[in-house]
């Protein structure tokens, strides 16, 4: 089998039969490049390229590699959608559901963050992509430098708004301390 990188465009689909009957060791490298991979209900990331690396394991395989994409989010302070570019390292096991060369039932691992290959030697890659696209992504992503800044007091912020006076100055505050860390 050559050594080469097996390029895939807007699929995420791998048949692995061949490499799951090959020796422990035994790899495959891809380029996988998306249009679209959809992240949750309200975010898309475009345009994302993944390196990834398939290696034979004893339980499965190792899926090693990187990606890059951009999405556009929702900036925390003055609520515009801003298109930000972001990238990071991939590290999953793909665990068979049946065996290779049987075809019998491989019952699931008790620790649970394995993905599974189908029963046709299917091995897809977008879950996990999206997993690490969004644990990728700031979690509260501001737009940058030259952000307006909150809308109101309030909005934008994850904490539902206080019901106390007391709290609403207390929150006031927070977001000056806050402002004033970024600025730094
Ligand atoms: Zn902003």
């Amino acid at each position: 089998m050559a050594t080469g990188t097996t390029q895939i465009n807007n699929d995420t689909v791998l048949n692995v039969a061949q490499l799951l009957k090959e020796h422990v060791g035994a790899k495959r490298s891809y380029e996988v490049s998306l249009d679209m991979l959809p992240l949750d209900d309200s975010i898309t990331a475009r345009d994302v390229t993944a390196q990834i690396k398939l290696t034979r394991i004893a339980d499965g395989i190792l899926v090693t590699g990187s990606l890059a994409g951009q999405a556009r989010l929702e900036c925390v302070r003055c609520l515009e959608e801003f298109d930000t570019e972001y990238g990071g390292d991939v590290e999953a096991e793909f665990r068979p559901t049946i065996d290779i060369i049987s075809g019998a039932p491989i019952e699931p691992d008790d620790d649970g963050d394995a993905f599974e290959i189908d029963d046709s030697h299917h091995l897809d890659l977008a879950e996990m992509l999206r997993q690490v696209s969004i644990l990728t992504l700031p979690i509260r992503p501001v737009c940058g430098d030259d952000c307006p800044g909150f809308v109101s007091e309030f909005r934008g912020s994850d904490e539902p708004p206080p019901d106390e006076a007391g709290d609403e100055r207390l929150a006031v505050l927070e977001q000056l301390l806050d402002d004033s860390r970024e600025e730094r």
